[in-house]
């Protein structure tokens, strides 16, 4: 009898293996109880898994819904976890006979996990691609049965070899340069034929590439970065996916995709969201046309479709730790599903901070996409933090021309912040000089000879309003330009990220003389920036330049900091008596830890800059 009882069982648990094999995904694999919404969508996929009957074990989860999408191969199941504990419970799915049981994994929050801290204008962000930074395991260069399986970093295009351990191995190196954030591009994998390295064809929304490493893995990087006081920001594309994601090769339902069976090429015309007058072709083809033919287009107007992007959103914060996300192509994807994602996503974590990449010439278009904008409403993206483009346009000219009183050089900044009234919340804009999708600030190798065109674009930059983002390499002064060709020479090799090099960047004794002072008052400006309240909460007030010299103050409480800029090339004296109200003794300390006077007049040399404490 008991020999029988054990053939049964061991045939029992024979057909239970035999079945589950057949079920390819699990989505979310596991998740929380104790979440704020109750709510979780499960998808399942195999073959026709569709007819199955549906009963969960736990009698704390309730099955709310079934939805069947229309392929046979997957089903939805909607559970309510309001009364759930932690805990594994089995999914049994019953098909005649058959009978297949999935345990289903809810597992404890870490404590606090709600109330993480983002990004904010206290932090600077040092944004990483991470086939370029570092490769520190080589092992995971080749991936047997991926597409690209090959390294070649002659080639712009090809992946490099570059990794999550690379990135490890170097956060002193981040974190004694001063900054207080990694963003770094897309981890999660792109098995794709081609362009996998730059990461924004998703193929595997709950996988970190192998070619990375492994998910743990980029756990381990998050707890690291958070030891050494970096917090990080994952990068995310809900707007499309990679053409070899097993959602678009085998789509649960047509609807998941616009255009699902032909690809239609979007026209880049995203003013058509926000503009009154725009056609309805060019309005739908901008929203809904794919973002290139190997990134087909989701449609996030079918509600499972955002519940499955906004459940992988939360799943990562809540599994990695991350602190924030930035969303790629922010206005392609739909208005109203990506403010329920935003509004989901700011429900669960209210100190988080989402960036969405807002990639429009004027700030009119770029306050439309943030939280409690006035030109939106009464609709509202729920997105807190936009992109600040068209400053990144205008710095990349401003410290290059002759300033002057109406017009040029540092006036174009000083028109431009006059009219911040536009933004519902200017300090939450991400501010930068460039990144992994424009030139970098220097153009040319020559021309960084220049280091006052250096010192004040960053000093601007870290001490103006809003949240600064470096691009990695800006240290050393490594240059581009988007003009000559492939966006992959925008985005080159950290030089000493990989055995062998001959010239290793991270060591102060392998640097060029140029590259260390470009690094060494980047360095000091960032730590002196670090944990300061005045640029971080402080008020802005600025004059109109006079002399070609831009002034302004930021302000708290009874601390202040006064920057002259001066924008021509030659000296400058300026009479004091206009600034009277920003200077409240007669000297100051300036950054160099040097007295300077200012009783009648200041004197500044040719592109000057000069940074005075109170
Ligand atoms: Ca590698």
């Amino acid at each position: 009898m008991k020999h029988l009882a054990t053939l049964l069982v061991f045939i029992f648990i024979y057909m239970q293996t035999l079945q589950a094999t057949s079920l390819q995904k699990v989505e979310p694999a596991f998740w929380w109880a104790g979440m704020r919404n109750p709510e979780l969508q499960i998808l399942l996929y195999g073959e026709n898994i569709a007819s199955s009957e549906v009963s969960l074990s736990a009698e704390d989860v309730h099955l709310k819904r079934i939805v069947k999408p229309g392929n046979t191969d997957y089903l939805l199941l909607y559970v309510d976890l309001s009364k759930s504990v932690p805990q594994t419970f089995d999914i049994v799915l019953q098909q005649g006979r058959d009978r297949m049981v999935v345990p289903y994994e809810l597992k404890k929050r870490d404590t606090g996990s709600a109330n993480r801290k983002g990004f904010s204008s206290g932090d600077v962000l040092y944004l990483i691609m991470p086939d370029r930074f570092a490769n520190g395991d080589t092992s995971n260069d080749v991936i047997k049965g991926m597409y690209e399986a090959k390294v070649d970093r002659e080639d712009p295009s090809a992946r490099h070899g570059g990794d999550i351990k690379g990135i490890n191995n170097h956060l002193d190196y981040i974190s004694d340069l001063g900054v207080t954030a990694i963003w770094l591009n897309p981890i999660q994998e792109n098995d794709m034929p081609g362009g996998s390295y730059h990461g924004y064809a998703i193929t595997d929304y709950y996988q970190v590439d192998r070619r990375f490493g492994t998910n743990e893995d980029f756990c381990k990087l998050v707890d690291s970065a958070h030891a050494k006081g970096l917090k990080v920001v994952m990068d995310m594309i809900f707007n499309h996916c990679g053409s070899e994601n097993y959602l678009f090769k085998d789509k649960p339902s047509k609807d998941w995709f616009n255009y699902p069976d032909n690809y239609t090429q979007t026209n880049f015309r995203t003013a058509t969201q926000s503009d009154k007058y725009a056609s309805d072709f060019e309005k739908n083809l901008a929203l809904n046309g794919w973002f290139a033919e190997v990134m087909p287009d989701f449609n996030q107007r079918n509600e499972d479709v955002a519940t499955y992007l906004i459940q992988n959103s939360i799943w990562w914060i809540e599994y990695s730790g991350i602190n924030g996300i930035r969303q790629d192509t922010y206005p392609y994807a739909d208005f109203d599903g990506m403010s329920r994602w935003c509004k989901a996503v700011m429900d669960e974590y209210p100190d988080f901070n989402i960036v969405g990449e807002t990639w429009l010439n004027n700030n009119i278009l770029v306050s439309y996409w943030q939280k409690d904008s006035r030109l939106a409403a009464p609709k509202n993206s729920n997105l807190p933090t936009v992109m600040d483009f068209p400053l990144m346009e205008i710095m990349n000219q401003a410290f290059d021309e002759e300033t002057q009183d109406w017009g040029g050089g540092l006036y174009r900044i000083y028109d431009y912040l006059t009219q911040d009234i536009v933004y519902a919340n200017p300090s939450n804009l991400l501010t930068f000089l460039d990144n992994h999708d424009t030139s970098r600030f220097y153009r040319t190798r020559e021309s960084t000879s220049n280091l006052n065109r250096y010192k004040q674009a960053l000093v601007f930059l870290l001490t103006t309003r809003g949240i600064p983002q470096i691009y990695y390499g800006t240290e050393i002064l490594m240059a581009a330009d988007k003009a000559n060709g492939s966006d992959g020479l925008l985005r080159a090799d950290f030089p000493g990220g990989w055995k062998g090099d001959k010239h290793n960047a991270f060591s102060m004794t392998e640097r060029t003389a140029r590259e260390n002072e470009a690094y060494t008052y980047l360095r000091k400006l960032l730590q002196w920036r670090k944990g300061n309240n005045i640029i971080a909460k402080g008020t802005l007030k600025h004059f109109v330049p006079k002399n070609g010299v831009y002034v302004y103050e930021r302000k708290y409480e009874n601390k202040s900091v006064v920057v002259f800029l001066n924008g021509t090339d030659k000296q400058q004296t300026l009479d004091l008596s206009s600034y009277k109200e920003v200077l409240p003794s007669i000297t100051a300390i300036d950054f160099a830890g040097k007295e300077v006077h200012l009783d009648k007049s200041l004197t500044l040399k040719e592109r000057e800059t000069l940074i005075l404490t109170f």
